[in-house]
C-alpha cells in the first residue's frame, strides 16, 4: 500500500494516509516528551522498539480475542493499521500504585493495589489531560454508556493478558495507558501503542524501572532500558 500525505504528527508518531481510506501507516519517532511536552529529548532507537514491541503485543492480544488496529509491520519504524477515529480518552489501568495516582492519593509507589483500577483522562493537551468520569464522558457525548462498558471490559481483559505475558518474562506490569478508536463499522478496537512509553515496567526481581520513567526522572540508562524490554519481549 502506498504511503500518501501526512495526516497528523504527534509527540512520538506520525500518521499517513494510504491509497485505501480504510488504512493508515504509522511511523514511530525517537522523540520523547514528558510532563505534557515541557521536557523534550531523544531516545535513540525508541521508535524501532516501540513499533516492534507494540506489534508483538497486539498480535498476542488478537490471538486472545482482543480486536486491534494492527494489520502488518512494514519496516522497523512503520506499521500498516486499520483507520479508526480515536476516542479522545487516555484509558489507564493500574495494578500497583505509582506516578500521578501515588501523588493524588498519598500512596507510596510500589504498593500493590487490592484490585486493578481503571481511570480515564480527557486527551486534550491544552487542558493538561484532566481526569474525567463516566457520567462526564456520557454527558459530553465522548462515548455512550454501552460503549463505556465495552471499553472497560476490554481494558481489564487487556490488563490480565498483558500482566500474565510480562510476568512470564520477569516484568511486573505496574500500570499502562491505552487508546481505542471506532472503525468504519463503529466497532471499538484497540489502537495507538503499547510500549515502554505508555507502560510502567519494573523488573520482577530487582524492581528496576524499565520504562519511560528513566527519561522523566533522569535516572540514566534510558536507551538500555528500552533495549532490555525489547530483548525480553522479542524471544
Ligand atoms: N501515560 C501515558 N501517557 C500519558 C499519561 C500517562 O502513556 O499522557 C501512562 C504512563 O506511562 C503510565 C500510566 O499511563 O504507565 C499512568 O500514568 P500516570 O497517570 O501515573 O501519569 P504520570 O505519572 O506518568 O504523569
Amino acid at each position: 500500500m502506498e504511503k500518501l500525505k501526512q495526516l497528523y504528527e504527534g509527540k512520538a508518531k506520525k500518521v499517513y494516509a494510504t491509497d485505501d481510506e480504510n488504512f493508515f501507516i504509522v511511523e514511530y519517532k525517537d522523540d520523547a516528551t514528558a510532563f505534557n511536552g515541557e521536557k523534550r529529548g531523544t531516545i535513540t532507537g525508541k521508535g524501532v522498539v516501540n513499533n516492534k514491541m507494540s506489534n508483538i503485543l497486539f498480535k498476542m492480544l488478537e490471538a486472545n480475542g482482543v480486536k486491534t488496529h494492527f494489520v502488518e509491520e512494514l519496516s522497523d519504524r512503520e506499521t500498516l493499521v486499520k483507520a479508526v477515529k480515536i476516542i479522545p480518552l487516555e484509558i489507564i489501568i493500574r495494578n500497583v500504585a505509582a506516578g500521578s495516582f501515588s501523588k493524588r492519593y498519598g500512596v507510596e509507589e510500589g504498593r500493590a493495589l487490592k484490585a486493578p483500577t481503571l481511570e480515564f483522562s480527557l486527551k486534550d493537551d491544552a487542558l493538561n489531560d484532566p481526569l474525567i468520569n463516566n457520567s462526564h464522558i456520557i454527558a459530553l457525548d465522548i462515548a455512550s454508556e454501552a460503549e463505556l462498558k465495552v471499553i472497560s471490559d476490554m481494558a481489564f481483559k487487556i490488563n490480565e493478558l498483558l500482566k500474565n505475558y510480562f510476568a512470564n518474562i520477569g516484568v511486573k506490569l505496574i500500570d499502562f495507558k491505552i487508546e481505542m478508536g471506532r472503525d468504519a463499522n463503529n466497532n471499538i478496537i484497540l489502537a495507538d501503542e503499547i510500549s515502554p512509553d505508555t507502560c510502567r515496567f519494573w523488573d520482577a526481581k530487582t524492581n528496576e524501572k524499565l520504562d519511560k520513567d528513566r527519561f522523566r526522572r533522569d535516572l540514566g540508562n534510558v536507551e538500555e532500558a528500552y533495549q532490555e524490554m525489547f530483548k525480553r519481549v522479542n524471544k
